[in-house]
C-alpha cells in the first residue's frame, strides 16, 4: 500500500563480533523481505551518545576477556537482578537524556536490541516519553544457552530466543509471559542461508588447494583464544613425513587481532596456509572449508551448522558461551577440547583415517542448522507492526521527563 517506510533502529554493541553480525543479519533480511518498507539502522547508542562506562564497553569487554576471571566474577556476580537492576537503574538516570536524544534521531518505529545491557535503559525512556503504545521494542538474544540475565526485560513487545532453554530461563527467571516469547534460532547473515556456493568455485577465488581438505581456524570477532598454539600444531601433523606432502591446509581468520596476524604470517609452513585479518565474507570461507576450530562462540558456531562444518571448540568465554560447548558436542556436530596437540590430532584423523567421523558429524551439523531463523524474527516483527494502529510519529522531545532528573 501507500504506507510511508516505517524506521527500524537496532542496537548494538561493537563487543565481539556477534552483536554486529546479528544486527546486520536482520537488516538484510529486512531488506530481502521487505524491501523499501522499512528504513533500517545498525547504531551503538552507547558509544555515540554516552559517556563511560558505556562508551567504552568495547574496550571494557576487551580487557575483560583478557582477563577471563575477572568477567567470570563481573558476569555472576550481576546475576542477581536487583543488582543489575539498581547499577543499570541509575545509569539510566544519569544519561537518559543522551540515550533519549539518541534514539529519537531516528524516530524508530521499532527498536530492536540484539545486546544483553540495552533493554533497562531504552525501555525506561519510551516509558517516561510516554512512547510504549508507539514503538515497538524486540530483543534479539544472540546468546545459545548460559544467558545473562540483564537480556530479560518484561516491557518488550517480543523476545525471540535462540533456543528453548533461553525461553524457559526467560519465562521463570525474566518474568515474560509466554505470549511474549518466541523460538525461531539465532539470526545469521542471510549470505549464509540464501546463497547458493560450490566449494571448487569458492576455493579458486579464495586462490586455495583445490585438493586438500581444509580446516578453519578461528577465534569470534576478536581472534581470542589459543589461535597461534593450534595454527602451529596443526602445521606439523598435517605434514606427512614420509612422503614429505601436505595431507591438509589451514585458513586462519584473526578478525581484529592485528598482532596474530603479524605473527603468523612471519612464521614458516610446511603446508598451505592463508592468514586473514577481518573478514566480510564469512559464509564464503565457511563454504571453502571442510571443519572449524573455534571457541565457543554462538555466532561462528550457528554460521558454521548452516555450512555444516564439523566443529572442534577449543575454548569459551565464562558465563554467556560455556552452555554453547554441551549444545555441540551433545548434539554431535563436534568435539570439545583445550588442548592444541589434541585439536590437531583429530583434524589429521578426520582428514585420514577417521573421514566418516568427519560427514557423520557433517551432518548433525546440518540437522542443527536455522538457516531460516532470522526470517522468522522479521517476518514477526513485521506482522506486529501491522498490527500497530498507523500513527504519524509525535517526536517531540517533552522536557518533562528529563526535567525530573
Ligand atoms: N566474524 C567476521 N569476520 C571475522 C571474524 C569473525 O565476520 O574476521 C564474525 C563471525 O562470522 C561471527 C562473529 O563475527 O558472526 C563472531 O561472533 P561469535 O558469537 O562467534 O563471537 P564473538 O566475537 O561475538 O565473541
Amino acid at each position: 500500500g501507500a504506507e510511508r517506510t516505517k524506521n527500524v533502529l537496532i542496537l548494538m554493541s561493537d563487543t565481539g563480533g556477534g552483536h554486529r553480525a546479528s544486527a546486520e543479519a536482520i537488516r538484510d533480511a529486512f531488506q530481502i523481505e521487505f524491501g523499501d518498507e522499512y528504513r533500517v539502522f545498525v547504531k551503538d547508542v552507547w558509544k555515540e551518545y554516552t559517556g563511560w562506562p558505556l562508551n567504552d564497553m568495547e574496550g571494557q569487554y576487551k580487557f575483560m576477556v583478557k582477563h577471563v576471571q575477572l568477567w567470570n566474577v563481573a558476569f555472576h556476580s550481576t546475576s542477581p537482578r536487583w543488582i543489575h537492576s539498581v547499577y543499570l537503574a541509575a545509569i539510566a538516570a544519569y544519561y537518559a537524556r543522551e540515550v533519549e536524544a539518541g534514539l529519537m534521531e531516528y524516530k524508530p518505529d521499532i527498536i530492536i536490541s540484539v545486546h544483553p545491557l540495552m533493554q533497562h535503559i531504552p525501555l525506561w525512556v519510551l516509558k517516561w516519553q510516554g512512547l510504549q503504545k508507539k514503538v515497538i521494542f524486540v530483543t534479539v538474544i544472540t546468546d545459545l544457552s548460559t544467558c545473562h540475565p540483564t537480556w530479560f526485560h518484561p516491557w518488550v513487545n517480543r523476545l525471540y530466543c535462540p533456543a528453548e532453554a533461553v525461553a524457559k530461563k526467560a519465562s521463570q527467571e525474566g518474568g515474560l509471559e509466554e505470549s511474549q516469547i518466541r523460538v525461531y534460532g539465532l539470526p545469521i547473515r542471510p549470505s549464509f542461508a540464501r546463497a547458493v556456493l560450490v566449494k571448487d568455485q569458492l576455493r579458486e577465488e579464495l586462490e586455495m588447494d583445490p585438493d586438500l581438505p581444509a580446516v578453519l581456524l578461528m577465534g569470534g570477532g576478536e581472534g581470542m583464544g589459543p589461535v597461534k598454539k593450534t595454527a602451529k600444531a596443526l602445521g606439523e601433523v598435517l605434514f606427512d613425513k614420509e612422503t614429505e606432502k601436505p595431507i591438509g591446509q589451514i585458513v586462519i581468520i584473526c578478525g581484529r587481532n592485528k598482532n596474530l596476524v603479524s605473527t603468523l604470517e612471519s612464521l614458516e609452513w610446511k603446508v598451505p596456509v592463508k592468514v586473514r585479518g577481518f573478514e566480510t565474507i564469512m559464509a564464503k570461507w565457511m563454504g571453502a572449508c571442510d571443519c572449524i576450530i573455534t571457541k565457543a562462540g554462538p555466532g561462528t558456531i550457528a554460521e558454521a551448522l548452516i555450512r555444516g562444518l564439523p566443529i572442534i571448540l577449543n575454548d569459551y568465554i565464562p558465563g554467556q558461551e560455556k552452555g554453547n560447548v554441551p549444545y555441540v558436542v551433545d548434539n554431535g556436530a563436534g568435539v570439545f577440547t583445550r588442548s592444541s596437540k589434541e585439536t590437531a590430532k583429530i583434524v589429521a584423523e578426520w582428514f585420514s583415517t577417521k573421514s566418516e567421523d568427519l560427514k557423520r558429524m557433517s551432518e548433525n551439523a546440518l540437522k542443527l542448522a536455522q538457516p531460516e531463523a532470522v526470517f522468522d524474527i522479521v517476518r514477526d516483527i513485521h506482522e506486529l507492526a501491522l498490527q500497530r494502529e498507523p500513527s504519524n510519529f509525535p517526536y517531540m522531545l517533552t522536557s518533562s521527563f528529563t526535567s525530573l532528573i
